[in-house]
C-alpha cells in the first residue's frame, strides 16, 4: 500500500514522463520539418521510451494497491531555431527529469517506502545514461556548427542510433 503522499509524488512523476514523451514528440516534429529524418527518428524513438517510463509508474501504483491520477500536460513546442537548440532543450528537460527523481527519491527515503525506493533505483541509473547520451548529441552538434555535410552525415549516424538503440 502506498502512502498518500508517496502516491502523489508518484502520481507527479508519472505526469513528468508522459510530459517528456510529448516534449520529445514536439522536437521529432520539428526535425520533421528541416528534413532531420535520423534525428526525428531518434527522438521519436525516445518519445516512446519516455512513454514506457510513464507506464512503469503506472504498474507500479497499480501494484501497490494505489490509484493512477492522469493529470493535465503542457503543450510542446515544435518550433525550434535549430537541431542544436533543440538537443540544449533536451538536456535542459533530462537535468530537471533528474532532480524530479531525485526528490522522488528523497521523499519515499523519508515515508520509509523501502520497495518504492529500491524499485525507484532504476531510473536513478537510467537518468545518468540519459544525461550523457543527450550531452554527447549537444557536444557533436557543436563541433559540427555550421557544416551542413557533417549535419547531414550526424543525421544518418542518428537514424543508425534509432535503429540499434544505442
Ligand atoms: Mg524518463
Amino acid at each position: 500500500m502506498l502512502s498518500p503522499r508517496v502516491q502523489q509524488a508518484m502520481n507527479d512523476q508519472l505526469q513528468v514522463e508522459l510530459q517528456s514523451a510529448y516534449v520529445y514528440l514536439g522536437m521529432a516534429a520539428y526535425c520533421e520539418t528541416v528534413s532531420l529524418g535520423g534525428f526525428a527518428q531518434w527522438l521519436h524513438k525516445q518519445a516512446e521510451e519516455e512513454y514506457g517510463h510513464a507506464m512503469r509508474f503506472y504498474t507500479f501504483v497499480n501494484d501497490r494497491q494505489g490509484k493512477v491520477e492522469l493529470k493535465t500536460l503542457d503543450a510542446a513546442p515544435s518550433d525550434y531555431p535549430s537541431a542544436l537548440a533543440v538537443f540544449e532543450k533536451a538536456l535542459e528537460h533530462e537535468r530537471s527529469v533528474t532532480a524530479a527523481i531525485d526528490k522522488l527519491y528523497e521523499l519515499v527515503h523519508d515515508e520509509k517506502d523501502f520497495a518504492s525506493q529500491a524499485w525507484l533505483d532504476w531510473f536513478a541509473t537510467e537518468q545518468v545514461e540519459e544525461e550523457k547520451t543527450v550531452g554527447t548529441i549537444v557536444d557533436q552538434l557543436k563541433m559540427i556548427g555550421d557544416r551542413g555535410e557533417a549535419l547531414f552525415m550526424l543525421d544518418k549516424e542518428m537514424a543508425n542510433r534509432a535503429r540499434t538503440g544505442v
